[in-house]
């Protein structure tokens, strides 16, 4: 299934998963899954290491899903690829039945001031997939508070229109916890002809560390709603997961009501808390 065919049609639902490290087993992460299959996600998305340094898991695990008969859309990234290795590694993809590849420029290591591959950007990649394998529907990553490195918002909607430009069909955000910050954000892209469909990445509060880790991690607000449940909670982990998965379930229909075109849930590999977030929000089908 095309993710962008899909999305003519209606909003979608999917979740996120990580591939384990190479000395860990897959069989936790297989229980996940089963749980997450429960929802009828239309795809799960599996994340590409930094630095391809888990590689291979990532695509055991992706074969793993599309045995399963689900549909699964590997993350790829710019990072230490050359044009053959990119070449390579979708095309074992495709021939697993992959298709849909969320392309990305990945996070710069510390240490080297470029990709240290053939692609500078996540353009350039999408271009390149877009040309070789012509057959794939391709996402690409947004930002509805702007990129931690972009100088300003203006400037990275001008990039965005470049990954649309170049073959983009969907878009994913990275986390964003102000609703009103992404609706913002939707208007300023249509005003500059981009018109692809959003779908909203949605990072659920289950503890405090984790969820300030990861938004303060990707330059994003948090909101006085968030922010008072940290203060409240942020000392009693069981309290502040029971308020973080109200707040989630919350947020997760602030959405809806925006209208947005899908709803992606990174799930952190867990199942529990997301069964209860998912259950009490209404999006179990
Ligand atoms: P780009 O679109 O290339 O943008 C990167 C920066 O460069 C931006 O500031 C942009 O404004 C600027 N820029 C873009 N094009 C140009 C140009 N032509 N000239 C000058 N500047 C330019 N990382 C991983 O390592 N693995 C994953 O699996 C992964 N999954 C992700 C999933 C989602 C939904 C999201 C939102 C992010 C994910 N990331 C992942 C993180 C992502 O790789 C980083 O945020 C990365 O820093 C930027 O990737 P990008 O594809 O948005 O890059």
């Amino acid at each position: 299934m095309k993710i962008s065919g899909l999305l003519k049609e209606r909003a979608s639902f999917s979740f996120e998963v990580f591939p384990p490290k190479i000395e860990q087993s897959l069989e936790p992460l297989k229980e996940t899954l089963d749980q997450l299959y429960r929802f009828k996600p239309d795809f799960i998305s599996c994340t590409y290491g930094a630095g391809g340094t888990n590689k291979g898991r990532s695509t055991e695990l992706c074969d793993m899903i599309e045995r399963s008969g689900h549909d699964v859309m590997p993350h790829f990234t710019c990072i230490g690829n050359t044009k053959q290795g990119v070449h390579d590694f979708i095309g074992e993809y495709v021939s697993m039945g992959v298709e849909n590849v969320l392309a990305l420029r990945g996070d710069i290591p510390h240490g080297l001031d470029g990709t240290n591959g053939d692609f500078n950007n996540a353009s350039q990649l999408i271009s390149f997939i877009r040309e070789n394998f012509p057959s794939l529907c391709l996402g690409a990553a947004c930002y509805p508070e702007k990129h931690m490195e972009a100088v300003s918002l203006e400037e990275d909607i001008k990039y965005l229109k470049l990954k649309q430009d170049c073959g983009a069909e969907f878009l994913i955000t990275q986390l964003c916890h102000d609703v009103e910050a992404y609706e913002s954000f939707i208007d300023q892209i249509r005003k500059k002809q981009i018109h692809l469909p959003v779908i909203v990445g949605i990072m659920p509060a289950l503890s405090k560390d984790g969820i300030i880790r990861m938004t303060v991690s990707n330059g994003c607000s948090i909101p006085r709603e968030l922010a008072e449940i940290i203060g409240k909670y942020g000392d009693n982990p069981e309290e502040f997961k029971k308020a973080g998965k109200e707040y989630t379930i919350k947020q997760i229909l602030r959405y809806k009501t925006a209208g947005v075109n899908g709803l992606h849930i990174y799930s952190l590999n867990k199942y529990k808390d997301i069964v209860d977030i998912l259950q009490a929000s209404d999006l179990c089908r």
